[in-house]
């Protein structure tokens, strides 16, 4: 089978299911996106109110033009265009670090540390420790980082409060999971690809930028895109998929779901072998997260992106506020916001079940506490504020759970014990943030996307 001969219908247009469509129609396939939204992107939409654009999260993009996102863009001739996030902060209680893009120089990580009040004595073996994590080893290294926890790799080098606080607060931003559970090795793919490429970024235009400029690109090759066509069923014939049910039949050679993993494999459970759809369904997911969307009169923040943890000795802080992540997307690009107003997105980690409504409102209600705290007289410039939480995101992205990145990075679920994107029904791959990547959020749907595409490529040529 050449690839022209082939019908692809790709399901889903988060950024992995864009992404890989836009590739295979690079690639010369015949391919159709099916969305059950009215608008592209899943996790990683934006959305227009009163002359701003925010995002369906709180984001930021590691590795921006320089990493896989990047990379799809110039292979499909995407129009993608980056603004750097500069002057990032992270504060724990009242001490303050801010750090450059470059943050693994010498100067910097010195900086850092002393920002972040390291004792003096420690001083040496947090730097040599900051310095490891900021460097990325050979793949025998990382097979066995990949299966450590974050928390005994940085034990290794120091037990210095303020420095394990700083490193499971920064676990907690990149990969969603505390470093009790998060992988050295996965950790260590996000950091150490951020410090060298020095280019953290926003897409200009907000998150959403992505999936559509993938989109756009897709459609110039002659693919094509539905909206509001969910898809019901998967259609497998004589063990290997015919096509799919989306409000009537669809024929294609492969199916590509976007859907997440897990909801792929229950919707294909008869026809899957039991012990992978056990392990497959008992795989554990990233943490969700709930954000305050703010959409202001001024320019009342003046840091475009804080990491902000409260003082773990002080009890009335714990209990008032939460540790949150703030970027302010109009800082890099001005256009999200009218002149001289500003967009701020608030975002706290918390259980990926949407059915904790209660503790969902009581941490919007102590981010509301901690950015009054943080930035007083903020309230007095507020357009509108919208509280989103973890249900908002499990509406968005189709699935029963509100996970921030997918199936998550746990130092049991990650490098060879991930989970393949090829499923074991010939023709069907599963594409995101759940197999087939590694790295931060859309970065790892971004190269699953570049995996998937390839599997699919020598899936058709018979190779
Ligand atoms: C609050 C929050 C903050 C985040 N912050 C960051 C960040 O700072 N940096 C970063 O890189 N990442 C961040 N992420 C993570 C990132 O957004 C996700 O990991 C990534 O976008 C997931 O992409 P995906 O391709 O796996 O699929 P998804 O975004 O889950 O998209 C799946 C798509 O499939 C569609 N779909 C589902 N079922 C069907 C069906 N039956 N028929 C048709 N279509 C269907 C959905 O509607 C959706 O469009 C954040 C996410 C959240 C929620």
């Amino acid at each position: 089978m050449a690839s022209g001969d082939s019908k692809v219908v790709v399901i889903g247009s988060g950024v992995g299911g864009s992404g890989c469509a836009a590739l295979l129609a690079q690639k010369g396939f015949d391919v159709t996106v099916l969305e059950r939204n009215s608008f592209p992107g899943g996790k990683a939409a934006s959305f227009e109110r009163d002359g701003f654009t925010y995002d369906t999260g709180v984001h930021a993009v590691g590795s921006g033009d320089s990493g896989p996102l990047g990379d799809i863009a110039r292979e499909v001739g995407a129009d993608l265009q980056w603004a750097l996030i500069q002057g990032n902060r992270i504060v724990l209680g009242d001490k303050v670090a801010t750090y450059p893009l470059d943050y693994a120089s010498d100067e910097s990580i010195h900086a850092i540390l002393d920002g972040i009040g390291v004792s003096p004595e420690n001083r040496d073996d947090c730097y040599i420790c900051f310095k490891e994590l900021a460097t990325l080893k050979p793949d025998s290294e990382m097979e066995v980082l990949d299966s450590m926890t974050l928390k005994d790799y940085v034990s290794q080098f120091t037990d210095d409060f303020q420095f394990h606080m700083m490193m499971n607060a920064v676990c907690g931003m990149l990969i969603v999971v505390t470093y009790f559970t998060g992988s050295a090795g996965e950790f260590i793919y996000c950091f150490a690809n951020m410090a060298t490429s020095s280019s953290l970024s926003y897409p200009r235009g907000g998150m959403g930028a992505i999936a559509r400029s993938y989109l756009g690109a897709l459609e110039r090759l002659g693919g094509k895109v539905e909206y509001d066509r969910p898809v019901e069923s998967i259609i497998v014939e004589d063990g290997r998929v015919a096509g799919v049910q989306a409000g009537g039949r669809i024929d294609a050679d492969i199916v590509i779901s976007n859907m997440g993993l897990q909801p792929t494999a229950r919707m294909l459970s008869d026809h899957l072998p039991a012990e992978y759809l056990d392990k497959v369904l008992k795989l554990r997911s990233s943490y969700g997260a709930v954000s305050v969307k703010y959409a202001l009169d001024a320019e009342a923040v003046p840091y475009p992106m804080t990491l902000w943890i409260p003082d773990v000795n002080d009890a009335e802080a714990l209990e008032k506020y939460v540790g949150m992540m703030y970027p302010v997307p109009s800082i890099p690009d001005p256009d999200l916001a009218p002149p001289g107003c500003q967009l701020v997105l608030a975002g706290a980690v918390l259980s990926a079940d949407p059915r904790q409504k209660e503790l969902n409102s009581n941490v919007l209600d102590r981010i509301e506490a901690t950015m009054r705290m943080l930035h007083p007289g903020i309230e007095d410039h507020v357009i509108w504020k919208l509280r989103t939480d973890v249900e908002y995101t499990s509406n968005i992205s189709g699935r029963h759970l509100g996970e921030v990145v997918g199936i998550s990075q746990d130092y049991r679920q990650v490098g060879k014990n991930r989970p393949s994107p090829n499923m074991p029904v010939a023709g069907l791959y599963a594409v995101g943030a759940d197999a087939g990547g590694r790295g931060i959020g859309t970065e790892m749907a971004a190269e699953s996307a570049i995996t998937v595409s390839r599997m699919v490529e020598d899936f058709a040529l018979g190779r």
